[in-house]
Protein backbone atom coordinates (compact mmCIF):
# COMPACT_ATOMS: atom_id res chain seq x y z
CA UNK A 1 0.00 0.00 0.00
CA UNK A 2 1.34 3.37 -0.79
CA UNK A 3 1.31 6.48 1.25
CA UNK A 4 -0.58 8.50 -1.59
CA UNK A 5 -3.27 5.91 -1.41
CA UNK A 6 -3.70 5.88 2.10
CA UNK A 7 -4.09 9.91 1.22
CA UNK A 8 -6.16 9.30 -0.98
CA UNK A 9 -8.24 6.96 1.11
CA UNK A 10 -8.22 9.04 3.80
CA UNK A 11 -9.57 12.16 1.45
CA UNK A 12 -12.79 9.73 0.60
CA UNK A 13 -13.28 9.15 4.15
CA UNK A 14 -13.25 12.60 5.20
CA UNK A 15 -15.68 13.60 2.27
CA UNK A 16 -18.06 10.80 3.11
CA UNK A 17 -18.08 12.59 6.52
CA UNK A 18 -18.76 15.85 4.71
CA UNK A 19 -21.72 14.09 2.59
CA UNK A 20 -23.16 12.73 5.85
CA UNK A 21 -23.53 16.21 7.15
CA UNK A 22 -24.89 17.37 4.55
CA UNK A 23 -27.61 14.27 4.12
CA UNK A 24 -28.04 14.58 7.80
CA UNK A 25 -31.84 13.30 7.98
CA UNK A 26 -31.49 11.44 4.73
CA UNK A 27 -32.22 7.77 4.50
CA UNK A 28 -29.44 6.20 3.96
CA UNK A 29 -29.31 5.45 0.11
CA UNK A 30 -30.02 8.85 -0.16
CA UNK A 31 -27.28 9.96 2.30
CA UNK A 32 -24.62 8.09 -0.29
CA UNK A 33 -25.98 8.66 -3.26
CA UNK A 34 -25.81 13.01 -2.18
CA UNK A 35 -21.98 11.70 -1.39
CA UNK A 36 -21.73 10.57 -4.99
CA UNK A 37 -23.08 13.63 -6.38
CA UNK A 38 -20.98 15.73 -4.80
CA UNK A 39 -18.07 14.70 -6.48
CA UNK A 40 -17.30 15.70 -9.60
CA UNK A 41 -16.77 12.72 -12.33
CA UNK A 42 -18.50 10.02 -10.40
CA UNK A 43 -21.65 8.37 -11.88
CA UNK A 44 -24.41 7.90 -9.75
CA UNK A 45 -24.93 4.27 -9.37
CA UNK A 46 -27.86 2.22 -8.36
CA UNK A 47 -26.21 0.00 -5.11
CA UNK A 48 -27.84 -3.46 -4.04
CA UNK A 49 -26.85 -2.85 -0.25
CA UNK A 50 -25.84 1.11 0.31
CA UNK A 51 -24.39 1.57 3.99
CA UNK A 52 -24.71 4.61 5.09
CA UNK A 53 -21.22 6.71 4.80
CA UNK A 54 -20.82 6.13 8.77
CA UNK A 55 -20.35 2.51 8.27
CA UNK A 56 -17.66 2.55 5.69
CA UNK A 57 -16.10 5.13 8.10
CA UNK A 58 -16.07 2.48 10.82
CA UNK A 59 -14.68 0.22 8.12
CA UNK A 60 -11.78 2.64 6.91
CA UNK A 61 -11.00 2.77 11.39
CA UNK A 62 -10.96 -0.91 11.73
CA UNK A 63 -8.21 -1.39 8.91
CA UNK A 64 -4.23 -0.94 8.76
CA UNK A 65 -4.61 -1.43 4.58
CA UNK A 66 -6.73 1.64 2.78
CA UNK A 67 -10.64 1.61 2.02
CA UNK A 68 -10.50 2.69 -1.54
CA UNK A 69 -14.05 4.99 -2.29
CA UNK A 70 -15.62 6.07 -5.48
CA UNK A 71 -14.27 9.73 -5.76
CA UNK A 72 -10.67 7.86 -5.83
CA UNK A 73 -9.16 8.87 -8.94
CA UNK A 74 -7.65 5.04 -9.51
CA UNK A 75 -11.29 3.53 -8.17
CA UNK A 76 -12.03 2.38 -11.45
CA UNK A 77 -8.38 0.52 -11.91
CA UNK A 78 -8.83 -0.98 -8.45
CA UNK A 79 -12.23 -2.89 -9.39
CA UNK A 80 -11.65 -3.63 -13.72
CA UNK A 81 -12.08 -7.11 -13.87
CA UNK A 82 -10.08 -9.46 -16.45
CA UNK A 83 -13.63 -10.48 -18.03
CA UNK A 84 -15.34 -7.24 -18.86
CA UNK A 85 -18.99 -9.33 -19.28
CA UNK A 86 -19.13 -9.07 -15.66
CA UNK A 87 -17.80 -5.79 -14.34
CA UNK A 88 -19.35 -4.41 -11.16
CA UNK A 89 -18.85 -1.33 -9.67
CA UNK A 90 -18.60 -1.83 -5.66
CA UNK A 91 -19.44 0.23 -2.96
CA UNK A 92 -15.90 0.44 -1.51
CA UNK A 93 -12.81 -1.29 -2.11
CA UNK A 94 -10.68 -2.74 1.25
CA UNK A 95 -6.93 -2.94 0.59
CA UNK A 96 -5.93 -5.56 2.86
CA UNK A 97 -2.39 -5.72 4.45
CA UNK A 98 -2.96 -8.78 6.98
CA UNK A 99 -5.55 -11.64 8.44
CA UNK A 100 -6.71 -9.07 10.45
CA UNK A 101 -7.92 -6.91 7.97
CA UNK A 102 -9.32 -9.69 6.44
CA UNK A 103 -11.38 -10.72 9.30
CA UNK A 104 -12.47 -6.99 9.63
CA UNK A 105 -13.78 -7.06 6.64
CA UNK A 106 -15.44 -10.74 7.17
CA UNK A 107 -17.25 -8.86 10.36
CA UNK A 108 -18.03 -5.44 8.78
CA UNK A 109 -19.94 -7.20 5.87
CA UNK A 110 -21.88 -9.49 8.44
CA UNK A 111 -22.69 -6.62 11.02
CA UNK A 112 -23.64 -3.83 7.97
CA UNK A 113 -25.36 -6.92 5.95
CA UNK A 114 -23.64 -5.97 3.03
CA UNK A 115 -22.43 -8.48 0.03
CA UNK A 116 -18.82 -8.84 -0.59
CA UNK A 117 -16.64 -10.65 -2.89
CA UNK A 118 -12.50 -11.63 -2.88
CA UNK A 119 -10.03 -10.76 -5.22
CA UNK A 120 -6.66 -11.59 -5.91
CA UNK A 121 -5.59 -11.24 -9.91
CA UNK A 122 -9.09 -10.65 -11.02
CA UNK A 123 -9.37 -13.38 -13.48
CA UNK A 124 -12.29 -14.77 -12.89
CA UNK A 125 -13.33 -15.90 -16.30
CA UNK A 126 -17.40 -15.72 -14.85
CA UNK A 127 -17.09 -12.60 -12.97
CA UNK A 128 -17.44 -14.27 -9.52
CA UNK A 129 -15.03 -11.48 -8.13
CA UNK A 130 -16.78 -8.57 -8.18
CA UNK A 131 -19.82 -6.95 -6.28
CA UNK A 132 -21.69 -4.05 -6.04
CA UNK A 133 -21.07 -4.26 -2.30
CA UNK A 134 -17.63 -4.65 -0.79
CA UNK A 135 -14.63 -5.93 -2.64
CA UNK A 136 -12.46 -7.22 -0.51
CA UNK A 137 -8.54 -6.72 -2.05
CA UNK A 138 -6.23 -9.39 -1.06
CA UNK A 139 -3.36 -8.22 -3.79
CA UNK A 140 -1.32 -5.55 -1.27
CA UNK A 141 -0.61 -9.04 0.27
CA UNK A 142 1.71 -9.95 -1.73
CA UNK A 143 5.11 -11.71 -1.81
CA UNK A 144 7.21 -14.51 -0.34
CA UNK A 145 6.78 -14.73 3.30
CA UNK A 146 8.98 -17.89 4.06
CA UNK A 147 11.46 -20.24 2.41
CA UNK A 148 12.64 -23.61 3.74
CA UNK A 149 15.63 -24.68 1.87
CA UNK A 150 15.59 -27.57 3.74
CA UNK A 151 12.49 -28.91 2.14
CA UNK A 152 12.51 -26.38 -0.82
CA UNK A 153 8.74 -25.36 0.23
CA UNK A 154 7.84 -21.51 0.09
CA UNK A 155 5.02 -19.82 1.66
CA UNK A 156 3.45 -17.11 -0.08
CA UNK A 157 1.16 -14.37 0.64
CA UNK A 158 -2.20 -15.14 -0.29
CA UNK A 159 -3.05 -12.17 -2.54
CA UNK A 160 0.03 -12.10 -4.70
CA UNK A 161 -0.20 -12.25 -8.48
CA UNK A 162 1.68 -14.48 -10.74
CA UNK A 163 4.19 -11.95 -11.95
CA UNK A 164 5.84 -11.74 -8.27
CA UNK A 165 5.99 -14.97 -7.70
CA UNK A 166 7.78 -15.68 -11.02
CA UNK A 167 10.31 -13.27 -9.58
CA UNK A 168 10.52 -14.34 -6.50
CA UNK A 169 11.38 -17.96 -7.40
CA UNK A 170 13.97 -16.88 -10.31
CA UNK A 171 15.76 -15.65 -7.55
CA UNK A 172 16.14 -18.77 -5.50
CA UNK A 173 16.60 -20.61 -9.15
CA UNK A 174 13.09 -23.09 -8.22
CA UNK A 175 10.22 -23.27 -9.99
CA UNK A 176 6.65 -24.74 -9.44
CA UNK A 177 3.67 -25.47 -11.89
CA UNK A 178 2.42 -22.32 -12.97
CA UNK A 179 0.54 -20.25 -15.30
CA UNK A 180 1.79 -17.96 -18.28
CA UNK A 181 -0.03 -15.05 -17.67
CA UNK A 182 0.86 -11.98 -15.34
CA UNK A 183 -1.23 -11.15 -14.08
CA UNK A 184 -3.48 -13.88 -12.90
CA UNK A 185 -3.53 -14.76 -8.66
CA UNK A 186 -2.20 -17.27 -7.01
CA UNK A 187 -5.16 -18.14 -4.90
CA UNK A 188 -7.43 -18.34 -7.50
CA UNK A 189 -5.09 -20.41 -9.48
CA UNK A 190 -3.84 -22.51 -6.88
CA UNK A 191 -7.39 -22.96 -5.68
CA UNK A 192 -9.24 -24.13 -8.56
CA UNK A 193 -6.62 -26.33 -9.33
CA UNK A 194 -3.82 -24.65 -11.32
CA UNK A 195 -2.37 -25.92 -14.66
CA UNK A 196 1.12 -24.97 -16.60
CA UNK A 197 3.32 -26.31 -18.90
CA UNK A 198 5.32 -28.50 -15.80
CA UNK A 199 2.21 -29.97 -14.48
CA UNK A 200 2.94 -33.44 -16.34
CA UNK A 201 6.51 -33.37 -14.36
CA UNK A 202 5.37 -31.86 -11.00
CA UNK A 203 1.33 -32.33 -11.12
CA UNK A 204 -0.78 -29.63 -10.85
CA UNK A 205 -0.08 -26.16 -8.86
CA UNK A 206 -2.66 -27.76 -5.91
CA UNK A 207 -1.12 -30.54 -6.20
CA UNK A 208 2.30 -28.70 -4.41
CA UNK A 209 0.58 -26.97 -1.57
CA UNK A 210 1.00 -28.28 2.14
CA UNK A 211 0.05 -26.03 4.27
CA UNK A 212 -2.86 -23.36 3.73
CA UNK A 213 -3.91 -20.27 5.92
CA UNK A 214 -7.48 -19.06 6.28
CA UNK A 215 -9.56 -16.64 7.69
CA UNK A 216 -13.16 -18.37 8.25
CA UNK A 217 -16.08 -17.33 8.04
CA UNK A 218 -16.16 -16.80 12.34
CA UNK A 219 -13.39 -14.54 11.51
CA UNK A 220 -11.08 -16.87 13.12
CA UNK A 221 -8.06 -17.49 11.39
CA UNK A 222 -6.89 -21.37 10.53
CA UNK A 223 -3.89 -23.32 9.40
CA UNK A 224 -4.71 -26.23 7.29
CA UNK A 225 -2.14 -28.63 6.37
CA UNK A 226 -1.44 -32.03 4.65
CA UNK A 227 -4.04 -35.17 6.30
CA UNK A 228 -6.63 -31.90 6.64
CA UNK A 229 -10.23 -32.33 4.96
CA UNK A 230 -9.57 -28.05 4.63
CA UNK A 231 -6.37 -28.22 2.62
CA UNK A 232 -7.67 -31.50 0.29
CA UNK A 233 -10.90 -28.97 -0.08
CA UNK A 234 -8.18 -26.44 -1.28
CA UNK A 235 -6.60 -28.51 -3.87
CA UNK A 236 -9.10 -27.92 -6.51
CA UNK A 237 -12.27 -26.84 -4.69
CA UNK A 238 -12.63 -23.30 -6.15
CA UNK A 239 -11.55 -19.71 -4.68
CA UNK A 240 -13.93 -18.19 -2.49
CA UNK A 241 -15.73 -20.93 -0.92
CA UNK A 242 -14.11 -22.27 2.00
CA UNK A 243 -12.82 -18.98 3.41
CA UNK A 244 -10.07 -16.36 2.53
CA UNK A 245 -7.07 -17.58 2.00
CA UNK A 246 -4.13 -15.03 3.44
CA UNK A 247 -1.40 -17.43 2.75
CA UNK A 248 0.03 -20.61 0.37
CA UNK A 249 2.80 -23.29 1.30
CA UNK A 250 3.88 -24.92 -1.72
CA UNK A 251 6.62 -27.46 -2.92
CA UNK A 252 9.00 -25.82 -5.15
CA UNK A 253 11.69 -27.58 -7.45
CA UNK A 254 15.17 -26.99 -8.86
CA UNK A 255 15.10 -25.81 -12.35
CA UNK A 256 18.22 -25.35 -14.97
CA UNK A 257 17.66 -24.66 -18.68
CA UNK A 258 14.01 -25.53 -21.01
CA UNK A 259 13.68 -25.60 -24.74
CA UNK A 260 11.13 -23.47 -25.63
CA UNK A 261 8.97 -23.88 -28.98
CA UNK A 262 6.02 -21.94 -30.76
CA UNK A 263 5.22 -23.63 -34.27
CA UNK A 264 2.36 -22.71 -36.35
CA UNK A 265 0.88 -24.01 -39.59
CA UNK A 266 -1.57 -22.99 -41.74
CA UNK A 267 -2.26 -25.33 -44.61
CA UNK A 268 -3.63 -29.48 -44.35
CA UNK A 269 -4.86 -27.98 -40.54
CA UNK A 270 -7.09 -31.12 -40.43
CA UNK A 271 -3.97 -33.99 -40.67
CA UNK A 272 -1.93 -31.65 -38.91
CA UNK A 273 -4.50 -31.24 -36.05
CA UNK A 274 -4.49 -35.02 -35.84
CA UNK A 275 -1.19 -35.98 -36.04
CA UNK A 276 -0.14 -33.31 -33.32
CA UNK A 277 -2.82 -34.77 -30.91
CA UNK A 278 -1.45 -38.38 -31.71
CA UNK A 279 1.94 -37.85 -31.84
CA UNK A 280 2.73 -35.56 -28.50
CA UNK A 281 0.87 -37.85 -27.17
CA UNK A 282 3.84 -40.23 -26.91
CA UNK A 283 5.54 -37.07 -24.92
CA UNK A 284 8.12 -37.67 -21.95
CA UNK A 285 6.60 -35.78 -18.64
CA UNK A 286 9.07 -33.12 -19.34
CA UNK A 287 7.58 -31.82 -22.27
CA UNK A 288 4.16 -29.30 -21.99
CA UNK A 289 2.17 -27.82 -24.25
CA UNK A 290 -0.73 -26.16 -25.35
CA UNK A 291 -2.03 -27.02 -29.18
CA UNK A 292 -4.51 -23.95 -30.29
CA UNK A 293 -6.53 -23.27 -33.50
CA UNK A 294 -6.75 -20.07 -34.11
CA UNK A 295 -10.20 -18.42 -35.78
CA UNK A 296 -9.13 -14.68 -36.78
CA UNK A 297 -11.12 -11.44 -36.07
CA UNK A 298 -14.02 -11.15 -38.63
CA UNK A 299 -11.81 -7.58 -40.19
CA UNK A 300 -8.74 -9.68 -40.26
CA UNK A 301 -9.38 -10.57 -44.18
CA UNK A 302 -7.45 -7.90 -45.14
CA UNK A 303 -4.39 -9.32 -44.59
CA UNK A 304 -2.56 -11.95 -46.35
CA UNK A 305 -3.06 -15.11 -43.97
CA UNK A 306 -6.50 -14.55 -42.44
CA UNK A 307 -7.32 -18.29 -42.58
CA UNK A 308 -7.50 -20.11 -39.32
CA UNK A 309 -4.24 -21.54 -37.51
CA UNK A 310 -2.92 -24.63 -36.31
CA UNK A 311 -0.31 -23.51 -33.43
CA UNK A 312 1.83 -25.28 -31.12
CA UNK A 313 3.59 -23.66 -27.81
CA UNK A 314 5.41 -25.15 -24.90
CA UNK A 315 8.82 -26.12 -23.48
CA UNK A 316 10.75 -29.12 -22.65
CA UNK A 317 12.82 -29.83 -20.00
CA UNK A 318 15.30 -31.10 -22.40
CA UNK A 319 17.24 -30.64 -25.89
CA UNK A 320 16.09 -29.14 -28.92
CA UNK A 321 16.95 -32.33 -31.31
CA UNK A 322 14.34 -34.11 -28.93
CA UNK A 323 11.64 -31.87 -29.16
CA UNK A 324 12.04 -32.40 -32.83
CA UNK A 325 12.09 -36.04 -33.16
CA UNK A 326 8.65 -35.82 -31.14
CA UNK A 327 7.45 -33.66 -34.05
CA UNK A 328 8.71 -35.55 -36.60
CA UNK A 329 8.17 -34.75 -40.23
CA UNK A 330 5.59 -31.96 -38.73
CA UNK A 331 8.46 -30.26 -37.37
CA UNK A 332 9.37 -29.37 -41.71
CA UNK A 333 6.18 -28.70 -42.55
CA UNK A 334 5.46 -25.91 -39.84
CA UNK A 335 5.37 -22.28 -41.54
CA UNK A 336 6.45 -20.77 -38.91
CA UNK A 337 8.83 -22.04 -36.10
CA UNK A 338 10.76 -19.86 -33.29
CA UNK A 339 13.10 -22.12 -31.05
CA UNK A 340 14.73 -21.22 -28.05
CA UNK A 341 16.95 -24.08 -26.91
CA UNK A 342 18.58 -24.85 -23.09
CA UNK A 343 17.32 -21.14 -22.10
CA UNK A 344 17.78 -20.65 -18.49
CA UNK A 345 14.52 -21.64 -16.96
CA UNK A 346 13.16 -18.08 -15.46
CA UNK A 347 14.75 -16.52 -18.98
CA UNK A 348 12.40 -19.09 -21.13
CA UNK A 349 9.45 -17.94 -19.30
CA UNK A 350 10.00 -14.24 -20.26
CA UNK A 351 9.70 -15.78 -23.82
CA UNK A 352 6.36 -17.94 -22.56
CA UNK A 353 4.90 -15.30 -20.34
CA UNK A 354 2.04 -12.71 -21.16
CA UNK A 355 0.44 -9.67 -20.04
CA UNK A 356 -3.64 -10.23 -20.79
CA UNK A 357 -5.67 -6.60 -20.83
CA UNK A 358 -9.20 -7.19 -19.86
CA UNK A 359 -11.98 -7.63 -22.78
CA UNK A 360 -15.01 -10.03 -23.17
CA UNK A 361 -15.22 -13.16 -23.43
CA UNK A 362 -16.69 -17.22 -22.39
CA UNK A 363 -14.29 -20.01 -22.49
CA UNK A 364 -15.86 -23.53 -21.97
CA UNK A 365 -14.09 -26.54 -21.05
CA UNK A 366 -13.49 -30.32 -20.83
CA UNK A 367 -11.28 -33.51 -20.16
CA UNK A 368 -10.33 -35.63 -23.36
CA UNK A 369 -8.28 -38.68 -24.26
CA UNK A 370 -6.44 -39.13 -27.24
CA UNK A 371 -8.03 -42.11 -28.38
CA UNK A 372 -11.24 -40.52 -29.05
CA UNK A 373 -10.00 -38.26 -31.23
CA UNK A 374 -10.17 -39.81 -34.88
CA UNK A 375 -10.05 -38.49 -37.96
CA UNK A 376 -13.56 -38.03 -38.61
CA UNK A 377 -14.11 -35.96 -35.18
CA UNK A 378 -10.80 -33.45 -35.90
CA UNK A 379 -12.45 -33.19 -39.06
CA UNK A 380 -16.11 -32.19 -37.76
CA UNK A 381 -14.58 -29.97 -34.75
CA UNK A 382 -12.41 -28.19 -37.68
CA UNK A 383 -15.50 -27.76 -40.17
CA UNK A 384 -17.90 -26.31 -37.44
CA UNK A 385 -14.90 -23.90 -36.49
CA UNK A 386 -15.13 -22.72 -40.15
CA UNK A 387 -18.50 -21.85 -39.75
CA UNK A 388 -17.88 -19.65 -36.18
CA UNK A 389 -19.54 -15.96 -36.82
CA UNK A 390 -16.61 -14.21 -36.20
CA UNK A 391 -16.42 -11.32 -34.07
CA UNK A 392 -14.43 -8.66 -33.64
CA UNK A 393 -11.50 -10.63 -31.90
CA UNK A 394 -9.88 -13.57 -32.71
CA UNK A 395 -11.27 -16.57 -30.76
CA UNK A 396 -10.01 -20.20 -30.25
CA UNK A 397 -10.11 -23.78 -29.41
CA UNK A 398 -7.18 -25.38 -27.54
CA UNK A 399 -5.85 -29.01 -26.48
CA UNK A 400 -3.62 -28.11 -23.18
CA UNK A 401 -1.81 -31.26 -22.64
CA UNK A 402 -2.54 -32.78 -19.48
CA UNK A 403 -1.55 -36.59 -18.62
CA UNK A 404 1.61 -37.36 -16.80
CA UNK A 405 2.50 -36.61 -13.28
CA UNK A 406 -1.40 -34.55 -13.52
CA UNK A 407 -2.60 -38.37 -13.56
CA UNK A 408 -0.71 -39.79 -10.85
CA UNK A 409 -3.13 -38.98 -8.33
CA UNK A 410 -6.25 -40.64 -8.22
CA UNK A 411 -9.73 -38.30 -8.59
CA UNK A 412 -10.43 -38.35 -4.87
CA UNK A 413 -7.23 -37.86 -3.02
CA UNK A 414 -7.30 -33.87 -3.59
CA UNK A 415 -10.82 -31.92 -4.69
CA UNK A 416 -8.97 -31.61 -8.48
CA UNK A 417 -11.31 -34.86 -10.13
CA UNK A 418 -9.71 -34.44 -13.23
CA UNK A 419 -7.29 -37.13 -13.05
CA UNK A 420 -6.74 -40.02 -16.34
CA UNK A 421 -7.04 -37.24 -19.06
CA UNK A 422 -4.74 -37.30 -22.08
CA UNK A 423 -6.23 -33.30 -22.75
CA UNK A 424 -7.72 -30.36 -21.12
CA UNK A 425 -9.74 -29.45 -24.63
CA UNK A 426 -11.53 -25.24 -24.03
CA UNK A 427 -13.18 -23.08 -26.51
CA UNK A 428 -12.88 -19.42 -26.32
CA UNK A 429 -14.73 -17.05 -27.86
CA UNK A 430 -13.48 -13.39 -27.38
CA UNK A 431 -15.21 -10.02 -28.43
CA UNK A 432 -14.89 -6.23 -27.78
CA UNK A 433 -18.61 -5.05 -26.59
CA UNK A 434 -18.26 -2.01 -28.03
CA UNK A 435 -17.45 -2.77 -31.61
CA UNK A 436 -19.80 -6.41 -31.72
CA UNK A 437 -23.44 -5.60 -31.64
CA UNK A 438 -25.46 -8.20 -29.32
CA UNK A 439 -26.86 -9.76 -31.82
CA UNK A 440 -23.31 -10.99 -33.33
CA UNK A 441 -22.03 -12.03 -29.90
CA UNK A 442 -25.47 -14.34 -29.45
CA UNK A 443 -24.87 -15.64 -32.47
CA UNK A 444 -21.31 -16.76 -31.61
CA UNK A 445 -21.89 -17.69 -28.21
CA UNK A 446 -24.97 -20.20 -29.41
CA UNK A 447 -22.40 -21.27 -32.15
CA UNK A 448 -19.72 -21.67 -28.96
CA UNK A 449 -22.72 -24.21 -27.31
CA UNK A 450 -23.38 -26.24 -30.58
CA UNK A 451 -19.66 -26.74 -30.93
CA UNK A 452 -18.98 -27.86 -27.35
CA UNK A 453 -22.00 -30.04 -27.69
CA UNK A 454 -20.24 -31.75 -30.57
CA UNK A 455 -17.26 -32.28 -29.05
CA UNK A 456 -18.71 -33.72 -25.86
CA UNK A 457 -21.13 -36.09 -28.40
CA UNK A 458 -17.82 -36.82 -30.55
CA UNK A 459 -15.48 -37.41 -27.31
CA UNK A 460 -17.61 -38.65 -24.73
CA UNK A 461 -15.15 -36.13 -22.79
CA UNK A 462 -16.60 -35.44 -19.41
CA UNK A 463 -16.01 -32.79 -16.89
CA UNK A 464 -15.11 -29.13 -16.95
CA UNK A 465 -12.44 -27.13 -15.62
CA UNK A 466 -13.69 -25.17 -12.59
CA UNK A 467 -10.66 -22.86 -13.05
CA UNK A 468 -12.44 -21.86 -16.41
CA UNK A 469 -15.69 -21.56 -14.75
CA UNK A 470 -18.53 -21.30 -17.32
CA UNK A 471 -22.15 -20.01 -15.98
CA UNK A 472 -23.81 -21.69 -18.96
CA UNK A 473 -23.03 -25.12 -17.74
CA UNK A 474 -26.37 -27.00 -16.24
CA UNK A 475 -24.82 -29.67 -13.78
CA UNK A 476 -21.64 -27.34 -13.01
CA UNK A 477 -21.48 -29.57 -9.53
CA UNK A 478 -20.79 -32.66 -11.73
CA UNK A 479 -18.50 -31.01 -14.45
CA UNK A 480 -16.21 -29.31 -12.11
CA UNK A 481 -16.11 -31.46 -9.11
CA UNK A 482 -17.52 -34.80 -9.89
CA UNK A 483 -17.82 -37.16 -7.32
CA UNK A 484 -15.67 -35.42 -4.86
CA UNK A 485 -19.03 -32.82 -4.59
CA UNK A 486 -20.35 -34.68 -1.93
CA UNK A 487 -17.12 -34.17 0.64
CA UNK A 488 -16.71 -30.66 -0.90
CA UNK A 489 -20.03 -30.09 0.72
CA UNK A 490 -19.11 -31.75 4.00
CA UNK A 491 -16.45 -29.89 4.19
CA UNK A 492 -18.42 -26.44 3.51
CA UNK A 493 -20.72 -27.46 6.19
CA UNK A 494 -17.78 -27.70 9.02
CA UNK A 495 -16.07 -24.61 8.13
CA UNK A 496 -18.88 -22.20 6.61
CA UNK A 497 -22.66 -23.88 7.68
CA UNK A 498 -24.42 -19.94 6.82
CA UNK A 499 -22.93 -19.86 3.07
CA UNK A 500 -20.96 -16.40 4.01
CA UNK A 501 -19.27 -17.02 0.64
CA UNK A 502 -21.58 -17.36 -1.83
CA UNK A 503 -21.55 -17.11 -5.37
CA UNK A 504 -23.75 -19.28 -8.29
CA UNK A 505 -21.60 -22.04 -8.95
CA UNK A 506 -20.58 -21.92 -5.39
CA UNK A 507 -20.14 -25.38 -2.91
CA UNK A 508 -23.55 -25.12 -1.00
CA UNK A 509 -23.13 -26.55 2.85
CA UNK A 510 -25.94 -29.80 3.55
C1 LIG B 1 -5.63 -14.44 -19.09
C2 LIG B 1 -5.82 -15.64 -18.23
C3 LIG B 1 -4.84 -16.63 -18.21
C4 LIG B 1 -5.02 -17.77 -17.42
N1 LIG B 1 -4.07 -18.76 -17.44
C5 LIG B 1 -4.24 -19.85 -16.66
C6 LIG B 1 -3.27 -20.90 -16.63
O1 LIG B 1 -2.25 -20.84 -17.31
N2 LIG B 1 -3.50 -21.97 -15.84
C7 LIG B 1 -4.64 -22.07 -15.06
O2 LIG B 1 -4.79 -23.06 -14.35
N3 LIG B 1 -5.57 -21.11 -15.09
C8 LIG B 1 -5.39 -20.01 -15.86
N4 LIG B 1 -6.35 -19.04 -15.87
C9 LIG B 1 -7.52 -19.21 -15.03
C10 LIG B 1 -7.20 -18.72 -13.64
O3 LIG B 1 -6.34 -19.62 -12.97
C11 LIG B 1 -8.46 -18.62 -12.82
O4 LIG B 1 -9.35 -17.73 -13.44
C12 LIG B 1 -8.17 -18.15 -11.41
O5 LIG B 1 -9.24 -18.46 -10.58
C13 LIG B 1 -7.87 -16.67 -11.36
O6 LIG B 1 -7.39 -16.33 -10.11
P1 LIG B 1 -7.36 -14.80 -9.67
O7 LIG B 1 -6.90 -14.77 -8.28
O8 LIG B 1 -6.65 -14.00 -10.70
O9 LIG B 1 -8.88 -14.43 -9.82
P2 LIG B 1 -9.95 -13.77 -8.86
O10 LIG B 1 -11.02 -13.37 -9.81
O11 LIG B 1 -9.35 -12.74 -8.00
O12 LIG B 1 -10.41 -14.98 -7.96
C14 LIG B 1 -10.86 -16.20 -8.47
C15 LIG B 1 -11.80 -16.86 -7.45
O13 LIG B 1 -11.10 -17.10 -6.23
C16 LIG B 1 -11.62 -16.31 -5.17
N5 LIG B 1 -10.48 -15.78 -4.42
C17 LIG B 1 -9.59 -14.84 -4.82
N6 LIG B 1 -8.65 -14.66 -3.90
C18 LIG B 1 -8.94 -15.51 -2.89
C19 LIG B 1 -8.32 -15.79 -1.65
N7 LIG B 1 -7.19 -15.18 -1.28
N8 LIG B 1 -8.89 -16.73 -0.84
C20 LIG B 1 -10.02 -17.39 -1.21
N9 LIG B 1 -10.64 -17.15 -2.38
C21 LIG B 1 -10.11 -16.22 -3.22
C22 LIG B 1 -12.48 -15.26 -5.83
O14 LIG B 1 -13.53 -14.83 -4.99
C23 LIG B 1 -12.97 -15.98 -7.07
O15 LIG B 1 -14.08 -16.80 -6.75
C24 LIG B 1 -6.19 -17.90 -16.64
C25 LIG B 1 -7.16 -16.90 -16.66
C26 LIG B 1 -6.99 -15.78 -17.46
C27 LIG B 1 -8.06 -14.73 -17.49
Amino acid sequence: MGAFETATARRSILKGFGALAVGAGLPAKAAWGQKLLANPGVELHPQVHCPPPSAWSDLARALKGALVMPDDPFFGDYYRPNNLRFIKRPGGIARCSSADDVAACLNWAKTTNTPFAVRSGGHNYAGYSNTEGLLIDMSPMAGILEVDEKSGTVKIAGGTINSLVYKALERLGRTITHGRCDGVGAAGFLLGGGIGFNMRLYGIGSDLLHKTDLVLADGNTITASDGDDLLWACQGGGGGNFGINTSFTLQTFKVSTVTVFELSWSKDLDTVLYNLLHRLQEAPNGFGCKISVSVPARDANCFANAGMTVSVLGQAHFGQAAVEKLFGDLWQAADKKKVEADMAYWSAQDVLSEATFPYYYREKSTFMNTSTLTKDTVAALMDSARGMPRTSMGSAFKFFQVGGAVNNKKPGQTAFVHRGYDWLFSSEVNWWAPKDPDSLVNEALAWQESFYALALARTKAVGAYQNFPDPSLKDWQQDYYGDNYAKLRAVKTKVDPKSLFSYAQGIKPV
